[in-house]
């Protein structure tokens, strides 16, 4: 009898555990025979995200040589590489473009048929296009997958889970703003996947409050802009007039940092340094755990720094006034922020040469405007400062920083939880909007269009609309009877709209303190709250706490989520190797 293995989640991730098990299976899997039963109400390859249904105006925010889906000798990993093209060599674009998500989502269905081809004959795969509502069964036996219009489960005898992006119920701050916009008759849009919200209730001319100024926002912009007519005519926007006015704002108030414009040439800087494998060894063997602010960060802050003057010295060195050699050896031995900051004093004239994580991060900090049209032109001139500097090779110690963040990534990724307070400022750094959407908001803004509201802005719901506020401008209001989210939802394994996960979780699955479900981090079993792993039960992707970065694998980067996928791929392979097929239970 032929041996099921159930995958919910056909995206991005189940997609890439498949092409794991095609690589890995003709060595390893020695069973009567295997049915791989893939569920996921969207096409298998994209999933949801990457769907060919969707506006052909949306980007990924990667450069398309950026984006791999298979390994190669960098990762370390059980089983055997299998080399194949990038995004940008398979679909014969510049390595710099900016592909459409349809484009990727061909990618990603082309690696998946791929992987089909590639399975051995004994082993099969069938797509339900439904929805898994449950996972139930006995530890020790086979589990039954409940499908959304299917009256019998499906039988597995392991189930993996790769769901992915999770929509969340509204939190009270929330579910209050969506009922005062019930009882006023107001539009209220909480935090979701832009591509999938209904954006009808949005009226031509009127004004719409926006809260969130990161990529969800850009989807955001493009789709009520040039997605309802309106174009560019080189660096002025021309509407449709149909397009709503959008009041943006958020914590920072600003848009995230644009992605770099150039390449990385000469030495890389010698990573890690002070944020290793021994640091992150250390810091998992303290007695009492680690704090991020207090033992984490101060690694982050000095590795990034290092990043940042290692390529200063070597690569503009006539911007520094002590040779590289000299600058390391006092750099490695500051003892605290303050004894760095007076190196670097000494060490680099030019303020806009030195590292500083704070300015960077809260850019209008402190800030003031008298007026909301002075802060209008205060903000596109900040954009157009970091659009330049961002393109600019000759600032190209932040190019270094950006490989700092990702090496730091990678090694954060063995502490598990760490909180959402470094994912955040790690997008806002490393994972912005391409140059090309920062030059429309700036048309976009000039046509009068896109407003600025600043920094900690604040929305209340009084007097029948919604009103905004931000002390960057103190005496500027705006009323408006439309607020959109603009930002992804955070749901938690308690909080997700998905039965699917709430029911585990309700069922003795452990979440971390921040939601995330609790996996075994060598193969992701999914753990139960006495820490025993599940033997048939897998989940690998962004809800776990086996965070690896969220992003596509760049080609020759170590790809940690490659290694995942294959340390699970080869578990389930050798358990139904060495498992004798029971009966089915009833
Ligand atoms: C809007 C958006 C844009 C992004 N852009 C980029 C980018 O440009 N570059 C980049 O590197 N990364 C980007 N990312 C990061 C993203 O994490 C990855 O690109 C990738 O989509 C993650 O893959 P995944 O398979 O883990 O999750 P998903 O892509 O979310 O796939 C999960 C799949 O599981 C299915 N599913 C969920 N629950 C069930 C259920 N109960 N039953 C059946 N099926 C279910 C869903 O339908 C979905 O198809 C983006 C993410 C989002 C949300």
């Amino acid at each position: 009898m032929r041996q099921q293995l159930v995958i919910v989640g056909a995206g991005p991730r189940g997609t890439g555990v498949l092409e794991r098990i095609a690589a890995n299976a003709p060595g390893l899997y020695s069973g009567p025979g295997l049915d791989i039963h893939l569920v996921d109400p969207h096409p298998p390859g994209g999933g949801r995200v990457w769907r060919q249904a969707q506006s052909p105006l949306l980007w990924m925010n990667s450069h398309a040589e950026d984006v791999t889906m298979f390994t190669d000798d960098t990762v370390t990993m059980a089983g055997p590489v299998r080399e194949g093209p990038t995004l940008h060599e398979w679909a014969g674009l510049d390595g710099r473009t900016f592909a459409d998500r349809q484009v990727q989502g061909r990618y990603l269905r082309w690696v998946y048929e791929r992987a089909l081809a590639e399975l051995p004959p004994n082993i099969t795969v069938h797509h339900h296009p439904r929805r898994a509502l449950r996972v139930g069964g006995p530890r020790e036996g086979r589990q039954q997958v409940w499908l959304e219009g299917r009256p019998r489960p499906l039988l597995a005898d392991l189930v993996i889970l790769a769901v992915g992006h999770l929509d969340a119920e509204l939190d009270p701050g929330q579910a209050e703003l969506a009922a005062y916009a019930e009882r006023h008759g107001l539009v209220h849009l909480p935090p979701d996947f832009t591509a999938d919200s209904d954006l009808t209730a949005l009226k031509p001319g009127e004004p719409v409050l926006v809260r969130g100024f990161g990529l969800a926002f850009v989807d955001l912009m493009v789709l009520l802009t040039e997605g309802r007519g309106g174009r560019y005519d080189g660096e002025t926007y021309v509407p449709s007039g149909r397009e709503p006015v959008l009041y943006v704002g958020s914590r920072r108030g600003v848009p995230y940092h644009s992605k770099i414009g150039y390449d990385w040439t000469g030495e890389r800087p010698p990573l890690p340094r002070f944020l290793g494998p021994a640091e992150t060894d250390a810091l998992l063997a303290r007695p009492g755990g680690f704090d991020f602010r207090r033992d984490v960060w101060p690694l982050i802050e000095k590795e990034l720094g290092f990043a940042h003057y290692h390529r200063l010295f070597t690569a503009h060195p006539g911007r520094t006034r002590m040779a590289w050699a000299d600058f390391e050896e006092k750099y490695a031995a500051a003892g605290d922020p303050a004894e760095t900051e007076a190196l670097v004093a000494t060490a680099v004239p030019d303020p806009a040469d030195r590292l500083d994580l704070t300015a960077l991060d809260h850019p209008l900090d402190g800030v003031r405007y008298a007026s909301h049209e002075d802060f209008q032109h205060g903000l596109r001139s900040h954009i157009e400062a970091d659009l330049h500097r961002r393109h600019d090779p000759g600032h190209s110690a932040d190019l270094s920083v950006f490989l700092g963040l990702l090496s730091v990534y990678g090694q954060l990724v063995r502490l598990g939880s760490i909180g959402s307070w470094w994912h955040g400022f790690f997008s806002y750094l490393a994972s912005g909007p391409p140059g090309p959407r920062l030059r429309q908001m700036l048309a976009l803004s000039r046509a009068g269009l896109l407003r600025f509201v600043g920094a900690g802005m604040t929305v209340t719901a009084e007097d029948g609309v919604f009103r905004a506020t931000s002390p960057t401008v103190p005496d500027f209001t705006v009323e408006a009877r439309a607020l959109v989210e603009a930002r992804l939802p955070e749901p938690t394994v308690g909080r997700t709209r998905d039965s699917l996960l709430r029911e585990l979780h309700a069922d003795g699955a452990a979440a971390t303190p921040e939601g995330l479900l609790r996996v075994d981090p060598g193969d992701g079993r999914i753990l139960d709250r006495a820490g025993r792993p599940h033997p048939r039960r897998f989940a690998l992707g962004p809800y776990t706490d086996v965070r690896t970065p969220g992003a596509f694998t760049r080609p020759r980067t170590g790809g940690p989520a490659f290694r995942q996928n294959d340390a699970t791929a080869r578990e389930v392979l050798a358990f139904l190797s060495a498992s004798p097929v029971k009966e089915p239970a009833r």
